[in-house]
């Protein structure tokens, strides 16, 4: 609400799963909001991520674990609340060394060391917590819905200037797109690429981040299993290499067998919105700009926290 009462008018700009979380929480927040972007579910990258919480390629941490611990928090209630593509499964951390504790720990309710048994062969230690698992493109049409009973409007269109755009304040998601958007040589693509497979014989999420393998990880999903990965830092390179999909393979393998047996559906490219550091601030130099975005390979595990910071933001630019 503007000071005097009325609703702001904002445009929200990216429709991504950091655009469509920032647009609800501040339709939830009483704003008239309108969502524009030049592509949407599921043709985003948000669409390529698996996707499962773990704060991953995104800085700083002290804000990244704030934002992680609060979306954690908004999964669990959307998962009580039988919300589509929201549920829960133990993820289990890899490490070839012993680690006194997992950096992310403050970040969640509750973790465990596993036991010596749960360990693949090369690796020395490991933690296993329950953890948000976010089936990406069930959960963007899901969010596509609430806005619409919110009363968002959606609309499709590239954005060239945010100062183009006729509103109170504008939010600008545009993930790596704000590169060029916003003249922001910060933001980088991370590149990746996921193997979808059909469904894997177990349950549990295994990864390896930085060790031997690195970086791997396996995903089971109600209807696929998705194997990763890279992050090639600084690449855009949007085709699938001709021995990538047979490397990722192999490296999940040595996390967990099964996976080297399951038949392969289709093999995806991300580039997901690296940055120093995650972009959510108001704009220095235009104060009817507030930015959300390059959240690296941590968007769906941010994003319910950095929304409603970007409330907070937007409610101190319409005093
Ligand atoms: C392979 C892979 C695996 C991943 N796994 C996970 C995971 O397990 N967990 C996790 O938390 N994260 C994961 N991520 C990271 C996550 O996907 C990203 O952090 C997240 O998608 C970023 O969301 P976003 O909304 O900022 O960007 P995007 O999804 O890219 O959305 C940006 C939006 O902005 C629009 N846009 C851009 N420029 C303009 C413009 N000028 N005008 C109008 N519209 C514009 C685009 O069309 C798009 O709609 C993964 C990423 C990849 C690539």
């Amino acid at each position: 609400m503007t000071a005097s009462g009325q609703p702001a008018n904002i445009v929200v700009v990216g429709a991504g799963i950091i655009g469509l979380t920032t647009a609800h929480a501040l339709a939830e927040a009483g704003h008239a909001v309108v969502l524009q972007s030049a592509a949407f579910t599921p043709h985003t990258t948000s669409d390529v991520a698996a996707a499962i919480w773990f704060p991953f390629a995104a800085e700083p941490r002290d804000r990244v674990l704030a934002w992680s611990r609060s979306t954690y928090a908004a999964f669990e209630v959307a998962h009580q609340q039988n919300v589509p593509g929201v549920s829960f499964c133990e993820m289990k951390d890899l490490y070839d060394k012993q680690v006194e504790e997992p950096w992310w720990a403050s970040a969640v309710p509750a973790w465990r060391r596993c036991n010596a048994d749960e360990l693949p062969a090369d690796y020395k230690d490991g933690f296993g917590a329950q953890v948000p698992l976010v089936e990406s493109s069930r959960y963007l049409e899901y969010l596509h819905g609430q806005l619409g009973k919110l009363g968002v409007v959606q609309r499709p269109g590239f954005v060239h200037r945010l100062a183009d755009l006729e509103a109170d304040v504008v939010v600008n998601c545009t993930g790596l797109g704000a590169r060029s958007l916003c003249g922001d040589e910060r933001v980088t693509p991370i590149r990746g690429v996921v193997v979808r497979t059909e469904v894997a014989p177990f349950n549990y999420s295994l990864a390896d981040d930085e060790g031997p393998n690195a970086l791997a990880y396996i995903v089971p999903r109600s209807d696929d299993c998705v194997l990763g990965g890279y992050a090639h830092y600084g690449s855009g390179v949007l085709e699938v290499q001709e021995h990538e999909a047979d490397d990722i393979i192999r490296r999940c393998a040595r996390l967990h067998p099964a996976v080297a047996d399951l038949a392969v559906k289709e093999v995806v490219v991300g580039l997901r919105p690296g940055r120093s550091s995650v972009r959510v601030e108001a704009d220095p130099a235009d104060d009817r700009v507030v930015h959300n975005y390059g959240h690296g390979g941590s968007g769906f595990t941010v994003c319910w926290g950095c929304a409603a910071e970007v409330v907070d933001l937007v409610a101190g630019r319409i005093q």
